[in-house]
């Protein structure tokens, strides 16, 4: 059954991610900084490097993999829970190289950031937990 929980917009932040920052480290440190518990983000810009991974449904076991090329990002999405009593960033997106073909996927640390322009909507509302879900073998969102 589907789980939900309702939450009230809360400030928008634009971030201006530097050049050579690692993008999942840099929105996770921000978070932290911000105290911010419950966001949804979306972001585009570019990386000189790319580390993604791609979830095995049958093995339930990720598949980690690099792109060393500089790539477009396209179109990026993510959002912030508490893990481990942490802020945790959770995004995905869609890169594209000089040809136009796109790539995509989880990413995971280690994306190398040439220029990013982030819009991050914090929620107001108690934060979503991520815990271990037996079934998908993933750490998913504990709502109620
Ligand atoms: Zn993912």
């Amino acid at each position: 059954m589907t789980r939900a929980r309702r939450f009230e917009p809360g400030p928008i932040h634009l971030l201006r991610l530097e050049q050579g920052e690692d993008l999942v480290d840099a929105i996770t440190a921000y978070a932290t900084s911000e105290r911010i518990q419950a966001a949804w983000f979306t972001y585009l810009g570019a990386v000189s490097r790319a580390a993604l991974r791609y979830y095995d449904q049958v093995e339930m076991a990720y598949r980690d993999f690099t792109i060393d090329e500089h790539l477009e990002v396209l179109s990026g999405v993510g959002n912030v829970s508490l893990k481990d009593g942490a802020p945790f960033v959770h995004t995905h997106a869609a890169l594209g190289d000089a040809a136009g073909r796109a790539v995509g996927g989880h990413i995971n640390q280690g994306c190398t950031v040439f220029s990013l322009e982030v819009r991050l909507e914090e929620l107001s509302g108690e934060a979503p937990v991520r815990t271990l879900d037996e079934a998908s073998g993933l750490s998913l969102w504990g709502l109620d």
